[in-house]
């Protein structure tokens, strides 16, 4: 772990974009929300991995969702708990942007 750390605190910030894009469906209004999470900053260490804590508000229905991100060693997502929103993919993302009110089946 200890050398973890030491990188950590050495990486310069020329390291382009490092940030974890992640995506948030509201389970009210079906608004999706892109959140961004800087690594060196909002991962906190844990004992399988990596987890943070977000508080995500939507756009349409401002429900606030409380979220939690679940990383491994790699800084990879393995899990998230979303209270009042789930995990989507990127596609669902630009689906919700471009086509809110196409044809949606009911
Ligand atoms: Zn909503």
């Amino acid at each position: 772990m200890g050398f973890l750390k030491k990188l950590f605190s050495t990486t310069p910030e020329a390291l382009g974009d490092s940030g974890v894009y992640l995506y948030v469906k509201c389970t009210n209004c079906d608004d999706v929300v892109r959140l961004r999470l800087e690594p060196k900053y909002e991962l906190v260490s844990d004992q399988s991995g990596y987890i943070s804590n977000k508080i995500v508000v939507d756009s349409r229905c401002y429900q606030r969702m409380s979220a939690a991100f679940h990383f491994n060693q790699r800084q990879q997502l393995e899990s998230a708990e979303i209270d009042g929103g789930e995990l989507v993919s990127e596609a669902d993302y630009k689906a919700a942007q471009s086509g809110s009110s196409g044809s949606t089946p009911v």
